[in-house]
């Protein structure tokens, strides 16, 4: 993670950290450690810091985590520990490498944390049209959720939410017009929407012929695609 990065994130934190400890009862084994210690040294914060970063709760526990890191650092602060540390990013990336990478991976964990706590949880759309997996996601940003959607499997964004809506319809079109298995019922005026080729007068002549399948719930989709595939060859052989 580089330091514009960890500013950012530290930054988001700041905004999205409850100010008060919400009283959860999903979230984590609440610790009831409180935080009138002293500045510790890391070691001594990592250890005390097991349930890390879950008793990091509130903008208080939070603050409290940032002076540690201020104060392992010898940064003074006097009102925020937070901005302070978002600040210096820059010089602390210089400083110490192996210092660096300890506190940004804390800052992902608590980013991960604090999203997860306050709600800002990525939001699951559905089905990707591309690789066909469960995976399309909006994430959430501090001012609400992402307006591009993104495939967490493959990676395929969409503009808008509604554009991934559309891009699924036609795929979900696709799969109906080849769907084969049986016990899949529409209605006459659903069917033609699907195949606009297809008109009442000619499902009720095939029915009549029982070359198609119709229950009380409808046609039978899978015997409609048959028939349709037939007809076509039929012209296709005829030519
Ligand atoms: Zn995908």
């Amino acid at each position: 993670m580089n330091a514009k990065t960890a500013t950012q994130h530290l930054i988001t934190l700041r905004t999205i950290t409850p100010t008060t400890t919400p009283d959860t009862h999903l979230h984590s084994p609440a610790p009831t450690r409180t935080h009138t210690r002293a500045t510790p040294t890391l070691d001594q914060h990592l250890h005390a810091h097991q349930n890390f970063p879950h008793n990091i709760r509130a903008l208080a526990d939070l603050n409290a985590w940032a002076a540690e890191w201020c104060a392992q650092y010898g940064l003074t602060h006097h009102t925020d520990p937070l901005i302070r540390l978002a600040h210096e990013t820059p010089v602390l990336e210089e400083r110490d490498p192996h210092m660096w990478d300890t506190l940004t991976r804390e800052i992902t964990r608590i980013l991960a944390h604090i999203t997860h706590l306050a709600g800002y949880t990525p939001r699951h759309l559905g089905p990707c049209p591309i690789c066909k997996t469960r995976n399309v996601t909006q994430n959430p940003t501090k001012n609400g959720y992402a307006a591009k959607p993104v495939c967490e499997n493959c990676k395929t964004t969409w503009q808008t939410a509604s554009h991934w809506k559309q891009s699924l319809t036609a795929l979900e079109l696709r799969a109906l017009k080849t769907w084969n298995t049986p016990g899949l019922y529409l209605k006459c005026q659903e069917l033609t929407r699907l195949h606009p080729q297809l008109s009442a007068p000619l499902l009720a002549k095939w029915k009549q012929r029982d070359h198609i399948i119709k229950t009380e719930h409808g046609y039978d989709l899978a015997s409609v695609n048959a028939r349709i595939a037939r007809e076509h060859n039929k012209k296709y052989d005829e030519r």
